[in-house]
């Protein structure tokens, strides 16, 4: 029997040979230099933060070097795979403004070198898996779980390496008529690499994140055809990369370690080696110890966490792009009115040990960033949050549309806009007094006048005396000095700290008062806007309210 003939026994009903593969999916024809990578989920629906930080790096580095992008789904593990998980991811990364060139898409795939999802495309892995057989490279295994079980406890025993590998793998030196004596009897078995690995034969490898290491030759007799007739994660990475013409594997760290393995499947295979790229994690800070960000323990790891929270995912991205290149700040600084999509991504600036994930500077870019916003665009994305996490919110935004665009208006478009919304969720917090539906029995925020009758003099001299509706902003604030003044409070602060015993306090005093009497809050953005925004109905009835609290 030639090995040809073995082979189909082995995996029948192949259409085709691989060399009707490699000339089906020729070269693609692009710049040099173009990047030709790629994102391969499993279709679970969830996005982690560090899956959607390697998925924008690959993007960026095939944008930015005019390759391609495409989308593989790896559902060679059926457990894992659920219902609409390939839309979820799409629709996430969408999201954050990821595109993909070509591969799947909700509509099928696009591209000339699909099909783009793993579980359709076993007859082009059994192309290859039959390759490797023809060459003896590869070999069937007919060993049970319980044959693996019992080499496992004698390898622990011996304290040898744990594997299938050299004298462990039983069914390396079976004849051909061994196997199919055993095919005749109904066994079943899947189909091993035959490692020409020596473990104690280094090679040297180059990462273009982690750079140079030595690295040991696997001499696993890995699987590559499971029984059910899937391919190893690992198998399909070989083939598919090659014959969709990856240039570049950019990925998750967690992958590293299987670079002897990945490395020697392209060799075997006969394939050119694509380059890699292995990002390190996204770690955080767990009582002293850094461990990595982790989709059980973490709730920041789901995308969910930041759509719930309301952070725009144009600051996770710039977020991410911060942490991908720590240089990006810097260029933000000086090319402030430069589309951060211009900045370009070097892997050689990329971290080599994992990423602190840092939370608080997130939801500081997203300060900055909501503070750049126009109060329309504030007032769109606040009620859309509000929409889906806040209903009762989103009615009342709803319901005084011109005056919260007013109230998002306060002290933006300007040189120093206001930063006190971190978040979408966050607005019902910074403005809730605001609305006197909200504004029901608040605990006023007194700060140096804590004396009722104090209070009640300042708020009524105010409003009787001093206090005009339609003052500008320049009267206004003169009416609050000769308030001041008046009551015996320094009506500024450099004849106050001169002097301080002379007054009762000073002009930031008075105004105080007035604050968290209208507002009840301590810390509000401008108090004349807001004034000028509640009117004076509204001032007298919450003075009215603040002096019987
Ligand atoms: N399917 C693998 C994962 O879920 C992809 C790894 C790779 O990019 O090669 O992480």
């Amino acid at each position: 029997m030639t090995r040809e003939e073995y082979a189909d026994i082995l995996l029948p009903n192949v259409k085709h040979d691989s060399a009707y593969y490699e000339k089906l999916y020729p070269e693609r024809d692009l710049k040099e230099g173009a990047i030709v990578t790629r994102y391969a989920p499993s279709p679970t629906g969830f996005i982690h933060i560090g899956a959607l930080y390697s998925a924008f790096i690959a993007s960026k580095m095939a944008k930015q070097t005019d390759g391609v992008f495409f989308l593989r789904i790896e559902d060679t593990d059926q457990k894992r795979t659920v219902d609409d998980g390939v839309n979820k991811i799409i629709d996430d990364l969408e999201k954050f403004d990821i595109k993909f060139d070509e591969g799947v898409t909700p509509s099928g795939d696009k591209g000339h070198y699909g099909p783009y999802t793993q579980s359709e495309r076993k007859d082009i892995y059994h192309a290859f898996a039959k390759k490797l057989i023809i060459e003896d490279k590869a070999y069937p295994c007919f060993c049970t779980e319980e044959d693996s079980k019992k080499d496992k406890e004698k390898q622990e025993k011996y304290k040898d390496r744990i594997g299938y590998y050299g004298r462990w793998a039983r069914c390396r030196h079976l004849t051909m008529e061994e196997v199919l004596e055993k095919i005749n009897n109904g066994e079943k078995y899947i189909i091993r690499l035959k490692s020409n690995g020596n473990f104690n034969r280094k090679f040297k490898f180059k990462d273009l994140i982690k750079g140079k290491s030595d690295l040991p030759e696997n001499d696993m007799d890995i699987p590559i055809i499971k029984s059910d007739g899937l391919p190893t994660y690992h198998f399909a990475h070989a083939v598919d990369d090659h014959l969709m013409h990856t240039t570049h594997v950019i990925r998750g760290d967690e992958w590293f370690s299987s670079i002897p393995i990945h490395t020697q499947l392209f060799v075997m295979l006969g394939f050119k080696v694509p380059k890699y790229a292995h990002i390190s994690p996204l770690m955080v800070d767990d009582n002293g110890t850094r461990r990595k960000l982790s989709k059980r323990k973490d709730k920041e790891a789901a995308i969910s966490f930041y759509h719930e929270k309301g952070i725009p995912n144009e600051a996770i991205m710039l977020y991410l792009e911060t942490v991908a290149n720590s240089n990006f700040e810097m260029w933000m600084e000086q090319n402030k009115d430069k589309d951060p999509n211009e900045f370009e991504l070097d892997f050689k600036k990329m971290s080599t040990g994992g990423t602190l994930f840092d939370y608080d500077k997130l939801i500081n870019i997203s300060k900055n960033y909501i503070s750049k916003l126009k109060a329309e665009e504030v007032y769109d994305l606040a009620l859309n949050h509000a929409k889906i996490y806040d209903k009762d919110f989103s009615l009342l935004l709803e319901k005084y549309k011109d005056y919260s665009i007013q109230i998002f208006n306060i002290e933006r478009e300007q040189k120093k806009p206001r930063k006190d919304i971190a978040y979408f969720g966050d607005v019902k917090n910074q403005m809730w007094y605001m609305y006197d539906e909200l504004f029901n029995t608040p605990t006023y925020e007194w700060q140096n006048i804590t004396d009722k009758k104090e209070i009640e003099l300042i708020l009524n001299t105010y409003l009787n005396e001093y206090y005009n509706m339609d003052d500008d902003k320049d009267n206004w604030f003169k009416h609050i000095q000769e308030l001041a003044e008046k009551l015996g409070y320094a009506s500024n602060m450099k004849d106050y700290k001169e002097n301080p015993n002379n007054y009762k306090g000073n002009i930031t005093d008075i105004s105080m008062v007035i604050r968290v009497a209208l507002t009840s809050k301590s810390m509000t953005p401008d108090l004349f806007e807001i004034m000028r925004l509640l009117g004076s109905e509204r001032i007298k009835e919450r003075v009215k309210k603040a002096l019987q609290s």
